[in-house]
């Protein structure tokens, strides 16, 4: 069972701001964090809300020491008991000690006793420790009050960083990403190694972004979609040939994944979206994909972002004629990259909620679906839209590069725009305004971010 934790990047600024300060004493604080449980796979802590110790709180702070008042931390205990939220300590270490010292066991065990005893339950709690550089390792601790390793720190926010032990400048790069070193560095290379991303739709965009992932160098992905291959999907569906219509997507892609060799580790799922299997491997991703025309599977990846800290690169092209002719209305493209702190596609009207209404009719009450949609109650399928495989690609690319920006930051001046409009037949690209402080209950207000787990899942009744 692996053990990690995602930083809320505007999280990440404050702690590195109280804690990294020029007279070199070692400081403190607390953060509290929601839980994600993958059984037998992941724990994964995700930051809620950050509790600096102000000189006043602290009874020592000297260059290997800090000691605090427990009342103050009994105060935090209270806030994390009603929601069996985990708690975090940091401290930084401003000689760079990279190891937990024996001082530190001894306190932690102390601490964390209290904590066990105090407000029970079986997850884990954590610590961490900042270098005076702003890195970060930790660990967390079990209700026997062992302790196990984190083997990744993610911070997400605008960018996107990893924090793991074996992160090294001097990593060598396999021959095969040679190339790509040489624009980005050996780092990137590396970072695109250790990342889990799953992919939601397996057609023309989705099958595009499978295969530019794999030669990035992405070590693991997951691809979800329960459709199978239809002669007029092979316009633009990459990877598949005549011989595999009636073939699941997914496994047609996954065979052509593992044939191009690169060592990607790569698992399939043939269901809705908001299955359980589904659920789990997107809780074990670094970051999803959502390349599904599908609204009812939109809202779900739409909610999973902010509660999960887990960012979602969305795409959509819309492509349409004039009514009885050929003639070309619209032909535009669109990229969302959700996070904690973008606007989210709910508030950007992305989502159309009578068909995502009608979707989940469809999928979970197909007789009562089928009747209302006799009597014209719901929305039906139209006719089949346009579709060409250079602009499904090109959204595709257009995603991809958004990851790198997001983790490399090649054009820095685009990490603050989230959403970006390209309007093809018209050369034109537009960033539409992020709204920060709106009244929408999942991204314009903060108590969603970093939730995790609860009941009922996303606080969504489907
Ligand atoms: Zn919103």
């Amino acid at each position: 069972m692996k053990n990690t934790i995602t930083i809320q990047e505007q999280h990440y600024k404050e702690l590195k701001n109280h804690l990294i300060q020029d007279d070199g004493k070692e400081r403190a604080a607390f953060i509290i964090c929601g839980r994600s449980l993958v059984n037998g796979n992941e724990e994964r802590l995700l930051t809620r809300e950050v509790h600096v110790l102000s000189e006043k709180d602290l009874l020592s702070s000297e260059r290997y020491q800090v000691s605090w008042n427990n009342n103050h931390f009994i105060k935090i205990l209270e806030k994390a008991e009603s929601k069996n939220f985990a708690v975090v300590i940091i401290h930084n270490h401003p000689e760079n000690l990279n190891h937990f010292s024996s001082v530190d066991d001894n306190g932690e065990y102390h601490l964390f006793k209290l904590t066990f005893n105090r407000n029970g339950g079986n997850g884990s709690h954590g610590s961490l420790i900042m270098m005076s550089d702003g890195s970060l390792i930790g660990r967390v601790w079990k209700p026997d009050l062992s302790n196990e390793p984190i083997s990744k720190i993610r911070i997400i926010g605008e960018s996107f960083k990893l924090n793991y032990p074996e992160r090294t400048s001097s990593f060598i790069s396999p021959e095969v990403f040679n190339r790509q070193q040489l624009a980005f560095g050996s780092s990137l290379v590396q970072d695109l190694s250790k990342l889990k991303i799953t992919i939601v739709g397996a057609g023309a965009t989705g099958s595009s972004t499978a295969l530019l992932l794999t030669r990035l160098g992405i070590g693991e992905l997951c691809l979800i979609d329960k459709d199978t291959i239809e002669e007029s999907n092979l316009n633009r569906l990459h990877g598949a040939t005549m011989k595999d219509v009636g073939k699941y997507k997914v496994d047609v892609l996954q065979k052509y994944i593992k044939e191009i060799g690169l060592g990607t580790k790569i698992s399939v799922e043939k269901r809705w979206v908001s299955d359980k299997e589904c659920i789990d491997q997107l809780k074990t991703s670094d970051l999803i994909f959502g390349c599904t025309d599908d609204h009812a599977g939109r809202i779900l990846l739409n909610r999973f972002a902010y509660f999960y800290l887990t960012p979602v690169i969305d795409m959509g092209l819309v492509i349409s004629v004039k009514e009885g002719s050929c003639e070309l209305q619209n032909l535009q493209g669109r990229i969302s990259y959700l996070f904690p702190g973008s606007d989210c596609l709910v508030t950007k009207g992305n989502i159309d909620m009578d068909i995502a209404y009608a979707e989940n009719l469809k999928r979970n009450e197909p007789e009562n679906y089928k009747k209302l949609k006799e009597e014209a109650y719901v929305i039906g399928e139209g006719n089949p839209s346009p579709a060409v495989v250079t602009f499904t690609t090109q959204i595709a690319t257009m995603a991809v590069n958004e990851l790198i920006n997001r983790i490399q930051g090649y054009n820095m001046q685009a990490l603050n725009a989230p959403h970006k409009i390209f309007f093809f037949h018209r050369g034109m690209e537009i960033h539409p305004e992020n709204v920060s402080n709106n009244e929408c209950r999942i991204c314009g207000m903060k108590n969603y971010w970093g939730r995790g787990d609860m009941n009922p899942f996303l606080d969504m009744v489907l």
